[in-house]
């Protein structure tokens, strides 16, 4: 049956240009009818079940990517008549209900006065309209609060009918209100500046980004001090706009670069493509980014957006940031892993690079700290210019966040004045069921609501997708369904909380919760877990309402949780997490003494031995700690020790395809697999056709050896449920970590036959370990200039001098292990 229909519907397309057209007429005249008179939506409403048997078999005989425009307009009407219709049937039964509502509440329910924020029919949750409620702890109300919770009200009257009351939220205001630090005036005069932004040229926006004026204050502070700490407002423009100045100011004369480190790649992505915008520039070219697994530079790139651990990882080819004039390290208060690593090892540097410029960038937290960590380096403050931010809590603690937040948008939707929202969630699973959950009850409130356009941002999310978020198509009503404004709701990670800013925002809705990792020194148990996040998280969040005008801040959590079930800031990373890389990271630096490096908060003591065990275990250091051969190849793998060693002892099994294979799958294998939720069934048939005896790394393993075998093929993953973007992703992945590995195999490989030809760099050239004979490296060598210590040459020839001829960098450590009998007595 099912090839019959598909048959059909063949037939259907091919149908001529002119019936096409009628069908796509005949459902919106359909739509319109019904919205205009009640009796035809009633009709519609009786014959629902056809419909939704009309629209099944629309999405089910075809993807929607494969419908033509007209035929996907086609079905966006028939849902929207279908939801009306739905709404409708459901408006009669509810009128029933409310009815019997209104008929049993007790009067006095009604007029608790503005405390209870009981506007109407104050049954169940649906008490208080946002924004409404009384200070908490007896601190005075605002000014002005009753005649806001008067208008509120009204508005909330006209739109009980479209929320479901019982569902509604219940806010109090604590009258708390995060101070603004404009003036009046100032304030009016911004507020249209902002409107006229959107005219306004790139150049003349970076003009009015709060830093601005500080520009040549700025730049003296930096000529002046070798390391200064920069302490300003999120959006103020310390990110793009430093690095420019410096650029500007001359500092990438000679090839020097400047380096600016995220701990987040959205953000080293995103902020690198804003700057190459405003300097008109391609990325990748004078401006670029580098985050794992992903370069995206050249030969040209002198200003270089990087996540801190790729600045980490350049330590081991260039100890001493040779090729940088500046190192920004940037997002400091988020204080990662990574971010603490770097502290104590480019305070380090800084001491015998003088000309090197450290600029520690972070939000409006900590900095005292970070003057005092860098031997009391001068703080340079950006004043903060933001408009005040009022903070409301729920009254009662509230069950599920995911929901509460899909019910303050609405609420906020209808209830206040246009506006952007910002939601923040966890995690990328979280985001997508809560944007879902948002579209789904905005296609049932249909007509009834302004058009509301969802965004997500995380880290996984194709840039395409996240460049959106700071250029939100604001479309046209399209159709007569759409008559109100148009709302943004930005539902984000942690990542808007200080990296990114997105302009416009004027409400936050913060359920309080973040992402941790946790690490169990005892059992080596690293999980992550979503847990309440600090007081000072919370703050930022809520700051990011009052960017543009004065906000507001929806907690969804009580005010009593705020005070006390909320650490007062985040733990550093580097006290609950597992440290096995870095440990590795560190030896293969030469940092053998771990208990003695400069940390600005050290590590548990545990954590770091149970590191240096793991890392023995796998074999990674030797009895005395030292780094063994194995060790220093896995620190070339850009992945976890674990990971690399299994990457490593394929070799000897001879099955580095198929490791190396898994390994990247592993690295994206959260979202291989594709289960829309109107799809289940065959997603699920999907999947199981992967499976293969033995356990999930073999899925892995098949799915991409099926994927390999169909070319690569778009077509195939959308026909297997599987996403495509990130078999991509897992396939570069793959080829990267195959020409590491090929690049260490050689080098290895290549020491191991020739250990005999090793030359060390000592006193105008090279000394050959046999003979102790002067040699130099041929100038045709394409480590002419580098002059790394030590080498392996193919053979020498004798021109104008004793020249090695095709050399090859390697490491000492490596002539011990493959050839321990002769380098053994050498020593
Ligand atoms: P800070 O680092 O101080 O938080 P940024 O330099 O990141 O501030 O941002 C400064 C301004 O640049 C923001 O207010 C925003 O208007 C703009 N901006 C930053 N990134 C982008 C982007 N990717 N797209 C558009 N505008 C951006
Ligand atoms: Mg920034």
């Amino acid at each position: 049956a099912e090839r019959v229909k598909l048959k059909d519907k063949d037939k259907t397309r091919n149908i001529t240009e002119r019936t096409d057209k009628k069908a796509y007429e005949e459902a919106q005249k359909r739509l319109k009818m019904a919205e205009d008179d009640q009796n035809n939506m009633k009709r519609e409403a009786e014959k629902l079940e056809d419909l939704e048997a009309e629209i099944h078999d629309d999405e089910y005989l075809f993807h929607t990517d494969e419908l033509t425009e007209r035929e996907r307009k086609e079905l966006e009407y028939k849902r929207n008549l279908r939801d009306l219709a739905k709404d409708y049937k459901k408006a009669g039964a509810k009128e029933q209900d409310e009815r019997k509502n209104r008929y049993y509440m007790p009067e006095e329910k009604r007029n608790k006065g503005p405390g209870a924020g009981g506007a109407s029919h104050g049954a169940g949750r649906r008490a208080g309209p946002l924004g409404g409620g009384e200070a908490e702890d007896g601190l005075p109300q605002l000014r002005g609060q009753e005649e806001r919770e008067q208008g509120m009200r009204l508005e909330q009257e006209k739109y009980q009918l479209i929320l479901e009351e019982d569902e509604m939220i219940d806010f109090v205001s604590t009258a708390i209100t995060m101070k603004g630090t404009r003036t009046e005036e100032e304030e009016e005069a911004i507020a249209l500046s902002q409107a006229e932004m959107k005219k306004q040229s790139m150049q003349e926006v970076r003009r009015s980004l709060p830093i601005f004026p500080y520009r040549e204050d700025l730049l003296a502070a930096i000529q002046e001090h070798q390391i200064l700490v920069i302490e300003g407002e999120t959006g103020s423009g310390k990110t793009t706009q430093i690095p420019q100045y410096l650029l500007e100011h001359g500092y990438t004369q000679g090839g020097m670069k400047i380096g600016c480190t995220q701990p987040r790649r959205v953000a080293a992505m995103s902020v690198a493509a804003r700057v190459a915008q405003e300097m008109s520039v391609k990325l990748g070219n004078e401006v670029g980014y580098s985050i794992r697994f992903e370069d995206c530079t050249s030969e040209r790139t002198i200003l270089k957006y990087m996540t801190d651990g790729m600045l980490l990882r350049e330590f081991l080819t260039e100890p001493d940031l040779a090729s940088y004039s500046v190192v920004i390290i940037d997002e400091a208060h988020e204080r990662t892993l990574h971010t603490d690593i770097l502290f104590g090892l480019i305070k380090d540097i800084a001491r015998f690079r003088p000309d090197l410029k450290v600029l520690v960038a972070s939000a409006t937290l900590d900095t005292e700290r970070f003057s005092c960590f860098f031997d009391d380096a001068p703080v340079f403050r950006i004043p903060g210019r933001r408009f005040p931010v009022d903070i409301f809590y729920t009254k009662a603690p509230e069950a599920d966040y995911l929901e509460a937040c899909v019910v303050s948008v609405l609420q906020i939707h209808v209830t206040q004045p246009p506006g952007d929202c910002l939601v923040f969630l966890t995690g990328q699973e979280e985001i997508e069921a809560c944007c879902e959950l948002l579209q789904e009850r905005c296609r049932r409130l249909g007509s009834k609501i302004a058009e509301l356009l969802v965004l997500p941002i995380y880290a996984n999310l194709p840039s395409d997708m996240q460049a959106k978020i700071f250029n939100p198509p604001r479309l046209e009503p399209a159709s007569s369904l759409c008559n109100y404004i148009l709302g943004v709701v930005v539902v984000a990670t942690n990542i808007a909380e200080t990296s990114l800013t997105i302009d416009g925002i004027i409400y936050v809705i913060d359920p309080g919760f973040c992402k941790q990792k946790s690490y169990n020194a005892r059992t080596g148990m690293e999980s992550l877990i979503v847990t309440p996040c600090s007081r000072a998280s919370a703050n930022q969040r809520a700051g990011r309402a009052g960017r543009v005008a004065a906000g507001k801040c929806f907690r969804l959590y009580t005010a009593w949780a705020f005070k006390h079930e909320m650490e007062e800031s985040t733990v550093p990373e580097i006290q609950r997490t597992n440290l096995g890389n870095v440990v590795l990271l560190l030896k293969s630096l030469g940092i053998n003494d771990l208990i003695h490096f400069d940390f600005m908060d050290p590590p548990p003591h545990e954590t770091l031995v149970l590191a240096l065990e793991q890392l023995y275990a796998l074999g990674a250091l030797n009895h005395l700690g030292e780094l063994t051969k194995l060790g220093r190849r896995m620190a070339e793998l850009p992945v976890d020790p674990m990971l690399s060693k299994m990457i490593l002892a394929s070799e000897q099994y001879k099955c580095s395809e198929e490791v190396l294979t898994i390994a990247a799958m592993l690295s994206v294998n959260n979202s291989i697999f594709y289960r829309p939720k109107d799809k289940v069934v065959h997603a699920d048939n999907a999947r199981q056709n992967f499976v293969v005896p033995g356990g999930d790394h073999l899925v892995l393993l098949n799915v991409y050896t099926q994927w390999l075998e169909s070319d690569y093929s778009t077509q195939w993953c959308y026909e297997n449920f599987i996403q495509f973007r990130s078999m991509r992703r897992a396939r570069d992945v793959r080829d990267q970590l195959e020409g590491l590995m090929d690049r260490i195999e050689v080098e290895v490989s290549v020491t191991a036959g020739y250990f005999y030809h090793t030359a060390r760099l000592s006193k105008g050239g090279y000394k050959t370990v046999k003979h102790q004979q002067t040699v130099y490296v041929h100038p045709n060598s394409c480590l002419f200039e580098e002059q790394p210590r030590w080498l392996i040459y193919h053979e020498l020839v004798f021109t104008t001098k004793e020249f090695m001829r095709q050399v090859i960098e390697i490491d000492s450590s490596w002539l011990l292990e493959v050839a321990p009998h002769y380098y053994k007595s050498k020593e």
